[in-house]
């Protein structure tokens, strides 16, 4: 039975466009799938205003998330000031706690972008405490079973894939539900869809499958137990 997906992103757009496909798979093999973005992206936009344009990403973010058949949850640390420290590692660690994830996607640390890089640390961190029994919160421990981390354009720094999922199954539903953004039709400037939508072709090429997701696992779980090869 495929286990709950827990993706954990800086920003709503970059859960869904660089994870919201491998949830979406996970959901159509019978799992489930939550997006967890650390803030609503909402400096984001060169002409709607912080606070008008926060609640369309948290909007689009609600919408996407209900195609795919996925829950959206949201920790609303400022856009481009997200914080590294105790108080929003225990927020994710209740969030891991209450979602049960077997399986936990965020951002690679090679970024350039410091909300990403912090992104990164914090649930490392996170998933670190929630698995502590000792770390008394209001929910009890819980283990994540894996972590990998996803190919987005501004985290590619020493990414190094070694796991291709396929996600033909889900590519046009994954799309239709990525063009709830607007910054997904380019109003931000980077044509989102367009690298996107080829990126799965490309991976796809690589991995065999019509369209396909790129993932790195975390080197700590590469190490393999085998009594025989
Ligand atoms: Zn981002």
């Amino acid at each position: 039975m495929p286990s709950t997906i827990l993706a954990i992103a800086a920003h709503p757009g970059d859960g869904l466009f660089t994870m919201g496909a491998a949830a979406a798979q996970q959901i159509r093999s019978g799992g489930r799938g939550v997006f967890l973005s650390l803030s609503l992206g909402e400096r984001g936009h060169p002409k709607i205003p912080p606070r008008e344009y926060g609640e369309l990403q948290r909007m689009a973010t609600e919408k996407a998330a209900k195609q795919l058949g996925a829950k959206a949850a949201f920790l609303t640390y400022p856009d481009g000031e997200i914080p590294l420290g105790d108080e929003i590692r225990f927020a994710v660690c209740d969030q891991i706690r209450e979602y049960k994830p077997g399986v936990v996607l965020t951002h690679w640390r090679g970024s350039w972008h410091k909300d990403h890089q912090n992104c990164h640390a914090i649930v490392q961190d996170a998933i670190f405490y929630a698995a502590l029994p000792a770390i008394a919160r209001k929910l009890p421990a819980h283990s994540v079973g894996r972590i990998y981390f996803a190919e987005n354009w501004e985290d590619m720094t020493d990414f190094q894939p070694d796991t291709y999922l396929d996600v033909s199954a889900i590519y046009q539903t994954w799309l239709e539900a990525c063009a709830a953004f607007p910054m997904w039709r380019g109003e931000t400037g980077f044509r989102y869809n367009d690298y996107y939508r080829s990126l799965a072709v490309m991976r796809g090429c690589l991995s065999g499958f019509s369209f396909a997701v790129a993932l790195m696992s975390s080197p700590e779980q590469r190490e393999q137990r085998l009594k025989s090869l």
